[in-house]
């Protein structure tokens, strides 16, 4: 069986098949033996789930989580690692790799067809050049996962598990925090990749929840509030929410009757403020 985490090994699989790392891809693949372990381990409640996985790589996270769980399903875009995973992981039958690109694939349709009826968690060390659009389709399309568990890099776990109505917030945390509680599971130095990145990562995870889907009718209406209003985040809400057909009037009545103050900025808001404006007057 291959250590896929020993420097040597990776280097020369990767050599035998002439593969470079694409920088365009966000690939930067584990070294540090100890990541993936602590990684699976703290995704898998038991030997029972499936595991939908992005970005495989050569196979270092995907052998650990295999390892625990029922089976994994891996979705990797570039075409240059299929055959190279098929050696990597031969030893186990609980493997499936699929080509594709994870933003565009139906990953409702897929999670039916290979995790019919099963409990699930997604997990994976995810390009850095598609945290916010990934992470936001995996919240967004209800998909009938337990949890989430990414690593990423160090800034964006930072957004990522803020809390609603502080600076460090922005419209992925409102998201976050609809549809999830976030955690920060542990830190990954830079020196645990290679090639290595400029920045150090953290491990998150986000359990789902439905607490705020009664709330909220039409989702994707309140998440263009929420975007709209964070692109103008310096201003105050009078002006950043004055979002048409919504008029200045109505925004003022709106906020006077919620006892909002229209100084306030919107990063300020909690998400029980954001949830009432939208509710009282773009709903
Ligand atoms: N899991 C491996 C590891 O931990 O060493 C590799 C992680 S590397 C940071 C990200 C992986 O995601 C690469 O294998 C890259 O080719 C793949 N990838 C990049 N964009 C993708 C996309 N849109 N869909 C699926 N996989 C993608």
């Amino acid at each position: 069986m291959y250590n896929l985490s020993d420097i040597t090994t990776i280097k020369a699989i990767l050599k035998k098949n002439g593969f470079s790392f694409s920088k365009a891809l966000g690939q930067n693949f584990i070294i540090d033996p100890t990541v993936c372990p602590q990684m699976a381990e703290a995704a898998i409640p038991d030997a029972g789930y499936g595991v939908l996985e992005i970005g495989p790589g050569i196979g270092v996270l995907t052998k650990e989580l295999a390892k625990r769980s029922k089976h994994v399903v891996a979705i990797e875009l570039d075409d240059r690692l299929p055959p190279i995973l098929q050696e990597t992981l031969k030893d186990f039958d609980n493997i499936k790799i699929i080509q594709g690109d994870a933003l565009k694939l139906d990953l409702n349709q897929l999670i039916k067809e290979e995790f019919p009826n099963e409990k699930l968690v997604i997990c994976a060390n995810l390009p850095y050049y598609i945290t916010s659009p990934l992470i936001m389709k995996l919240l967004e399309e209800n998909l009938s996962a337990e949890a989430i568990v990414v690593m990423v890099q160090k800034e964006a776990a930072d957004r990522l598990c803020a809390d609603v109505g502080t600076r460090q917030a922005g419209a992925v945390t409102v998201a976050v925090n609809y549809y999830a509680k976030a955690e920060k599971l542990f830190f990954v130095p830079k020196t645990a990749f290679l090639p290595s990145p400029k920045v150090d990562s953290e491990v998150i995870k986000l359990t789902l929840t439905n607490d705020n889907k009664k709330d909220i009718e039409d989702e994707a209406k309140f998440f263009q509030m929420v975007q709209t209003a964070f692109t103008k985040r310096r201003k105050t809400i009078s002006n950043s929410l004055c979002i048409p057909p919504v008029t200045k009037e109505q925004l003022t009545q709106a906020l006077n009757d919620l006892n909002i103050p229209g100084t306030a900025r919107i990063e300020e808001l909690t998400m029980q403020n954001l949830k009432d404006i939208y509710n009282r007057i773009f709903a």
